[in-house]
């Protein structure tokens, strides 16, 4: 027998782990099931060679491409999810993107609720993640019923520099917000000691906002909660009608176990929830798990994106980089009709990332020179929306593998995005002629293997012809199954995905506690 429990959820990062916290003061007996374990704390934490030279965090997956070819996707099997070597730059979507959009390759299509339905829980995500920011700032953000609940992360000198020229050329810099534990009021009680070890790299301190810090560890006391690690959920059953999960079926230590729950929670990632229910396919659901639609796995998303290390003379001491945003292009503007996305800063540049991210073209280069380029640039990170296209799409092979066929959209308004930039480079001192294109964890030369923002697998809608689940993220075809994590995104917009994944989740747990009281 299946060891029963309230609720079931599959995955610890930003979506299920943010749920499992939502639910945790109900007093319900809750079961996390977690492929990872805890990520170690140690030295190499804060190591460039280690986390970007030989990717000693990222699983040893093999995904492939539509042809067949085998990559390893750049994906984190541990407590937190990905949210382990986020950014923690926390936005929240415009207005404008939960409506149509027009792009230069289609349409990017409405959500089934608005920006009002999310407000609320954008802002209970802010708090409960400690964002700092300051709404009011950036001309196109929504509405907000919450300022941040910490200020906004001071600009270093060079960054003051850049977002002073910024303003003065008529643009509308603002301080981008940050998940990040730090009191600069108070330094010497500051968690965060503001260094450069935070985008791209797993906090040593437990002084970033990611989902084991703020979600899973302050649950894991109570009598009401377990969580098991090392635990890959590999398939769910479900009775002979097809309608409630009976048991989810878990590898764990090599030896199969079985759990039950009257809900159970997928939220193992945009990939990885498609691959559970696409291996779960049974005699009353032939093409997968909650996939009469044929829609799971479909429009797969994980946004345009590029770093790019722009050169001056003078030299860029700035350790904690990602204290600005720019989203003057983020909706069409005069001279372009369509939105081309945001700016924003990444971590700073380091000769051993550079290594990491282009060895082909670093290879030769001695380390002075490199350690010479990252003295001196200014690193921003570029974003643009990608449509979800019906054949942008997850499935698997007889053995459960995971394929991702994807061909990117918008390009057009991405290389706006780009001579956009250049414009702002050559105002603030950083002529285009010394820029560098960087590899990062999602630049479009490592397309599939870059899928840190993958979304879209199982959208969310009211017409279960066209849609996974309903509004309330349960699936159509199923009344105890509901998937909580980036997969239900109808759309991506251009800004960073985790603090709309936080909010969803602590949306959908208000309704799966109101239908479990
Ligand atoms: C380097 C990097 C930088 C990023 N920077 C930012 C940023 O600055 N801002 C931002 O908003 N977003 C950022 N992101 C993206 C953000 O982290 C993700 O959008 C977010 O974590 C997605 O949440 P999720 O719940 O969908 O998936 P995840 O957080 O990845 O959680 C999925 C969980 O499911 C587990 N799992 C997978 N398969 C199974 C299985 N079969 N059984 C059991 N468990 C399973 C995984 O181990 C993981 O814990 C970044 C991502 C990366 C990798």
């Amino acid at each position: 027998m299946a060891e029963h429990y309230d609720v079931v959820i599959v995955g610890t990062g930003a979506g299920g782990g943010t749920l499992a916290h939502a639910l945790a003061g109900s007093g319900k007996r809750i079961l996390l099931l977690e492929r990872g374990d805890f990520l170690p704390r140690e030295m190499d934490n804060w190591d460039p060679k280690p986390v970007f030279v030989t990717g000693k965090y990222i699983s040893k997956d093999t995904w492939f491409d539509k042809d067949g070819k085998a990559f390893q996707p750049q994906i984190h099997y541990v407590v937190g999810g990905a949210t382990k070597m986020y950014g923690a730059a926390l936005y929240r979507l415009r207005p404008a993107d939960f409506g149509e959009i027009k792009h230069v390759d289609g349409i990017s299509p409405a959500w089934p609720l608005g920006y009002d339905d999310f407000e609320p829980w954008y802002s209970a995500a802010e708090q409960l993640y400690q964002v700092h920011g300051q709404h009011g700032e950036d001309p196109t953000e929504g509405h907000w019923s919450q300022q941040y609940p910490w200020p906004a992360v001071s600009h270093e000198p060079r960054l003051q520099q850049v977002a002073d020229g910024l303003a003065k050329g008529g643009w509308h810099p603002f301080h981008a917000p940050c998940g990040i534990l730090l009191d600069e009021a108070d330094r010497p009680r500051s968690k965060c000691i503001r260094c450069a070890w935070c985008d791209g790299y797993p906090c040593l301190v437990h002084a970033k906002s990611d989902a084991e810090v703020i979600a899973v560890r302050p649950i894991l006391g109570r009598p009401n909660v377990t969580l098991l690690t090392g635990a890959e959920v590999t398939r769910l059953q479900t009775d002979d009608s097809g309608q409630t999960v009976t048991e989810v079926v878990v590898s764990r230590g090599g030896q199969r176990e079985a759990y039950a729950g009257d809900i159970v929670v997928i939220s193992a990632g945009a990939a990885n929830s498609a691959k559970i229910l696409l291996n779960s396919a049974s005699d009353a659901h032939p093409h997968g798990l909650a996939n009469g639609s044929d829609q799971v796995g479909r429009n797969y998303m994980f946004h345009n994106s590029r770093t790019i290390a722009a050169l001056s003379t003078e030299p860029n001491d700035t350790v904690y980089q990602k204290t600005l945003g720019i989203n003057d292009f983020y909706h069409p503007t005069k001279d372009y009709p369509y939105p081309m996305g945001n700016i924003q800063m990444v971590g700073k540049s380091n000769a051993e990332a550079m290594r990491g991210e282009k060895p082909d073209l670093t290879w030769f280069a001695p380390q002075w020179s490199l350690t010479d380029v990252a003295k001196h640039s200014v690193d921003w990170w570029l974003t643009t929306e990608d449509l979800p296209m019906p054949g942008n799409r997850v499935t698997t092979d007889h053995d459960g593998n995971i394929h991702v066929a994807y061909s990117p959209t918008n390009l057009d308004e991405h290389h706006r995005l780009y001579e956009e930039l250049k414009k702002i480079l050559n105002h603030t001192g950083m002529p285009a002629h010394h820029v560098l294109r960087k590899n990062f964890y999602a630049d479009m030369n490592i397309e599939l293997a870059g899928c840190a923002h993958q979304a879209g697998t199982c959208r969310f809608g009211t017409d279960p012809a066209t849609s996974v689940l309903d509004t309330n993220c349960k699936t159509h075809q199923l009344d105890n199954l509901y998937v909580v994590d980036t997969s239900f995104f109808p759309s991506i917009g251009a800004v960073n995905p985790a603090l709309t994944a936080i909010a969803n989740a602590l949306r959908v747990g208000q309704h799966i506690a109101d239908r479990i009281a």
